[in-house]
């Protein structure tokens, strides 16, 4: 995230933590995900947690390098709910809460310009076409032609293999395509 953009957050969650987008801003590959977790706020970095490692692993897998993407949250401050025994746990950000950020998230992708917007579940799914009926179930693992002609590809998000491991195929056969489309573009 350029420094401009970061204090447009800062100003934005008004003392909040919050973590920046983080990557190479002149990528051709965005990635969005949901908001960043417990161990994200405490480095202060997007996906370093146990989504962060199996999103690693599958991008290795197809061969797109970490380094070579950025990679931001639809919502940059971490969503919480609190048990009644006191325990907090994330939880996903509500439709105020996406739209609230999502004209910033528009803007931050714009000025990276990428050629490939990669939404990881719902959340940013929903973010970015602004629709919150929009379901990664009946869109993922298939190129939309979206906004200045950046290419939306939504996929699951890396925490949902965790929990449903009969994704793993679905997920590792959409990364394939997104490679594909990837190599094609990069000719
Ligand atoms: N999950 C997300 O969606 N974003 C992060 O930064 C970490 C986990």
């Amino acid at each position: 995230m350029t420094d401009g953009m970061k204090v447009r957050f800062a100003e934005f969650h008004k003392g909040r933590e919050f973590v920046p987008g983080d990557g190479d801003t002149g990528a051709d590959i965005v990635l969005i995900g949901e908001a960043p977790g417990k161990k994200e706020i405490a480095e202060g970095r997007p996906f370093v947690g146990k989504a962060g490692k199996n999103l690693d692993e599958f991008l290795s897998a197809v061969g797109i390098e970490r380094n070579r993407v950025y990679i931001t949250n639809a919502v940059k401050f971490r969503p919480v709910k609190v048990s009644l025994k006191g325990t907090v746990s994330n939880r996903t950000p509500s439709r105020d809460e996406i739209f609230a950020e999502r004209d910033l998230l528009m803007d931050e992708v714009r000025e990276i310009g990428p050629s490939f917007v990669v939404t990881l579940g719902n959340t940013p799914l929903r973010s970015w076409l602004g629709d919150m009926r929009a379901c990664i179930g009946d869109m993922h693992g298939r190129p939309y032609d979206t906004y200045g002609g950046m290419i939306l590809f939504p996929l699951y998000h890396p925490a949902s293999i965790i929990y449903n491991r009969a994704l793993k195929d679905t997920y590792k056969e959409d990364l394939r395509v997104l490679a594909g489309l990837i190599k094609d573009a990069r000719r």
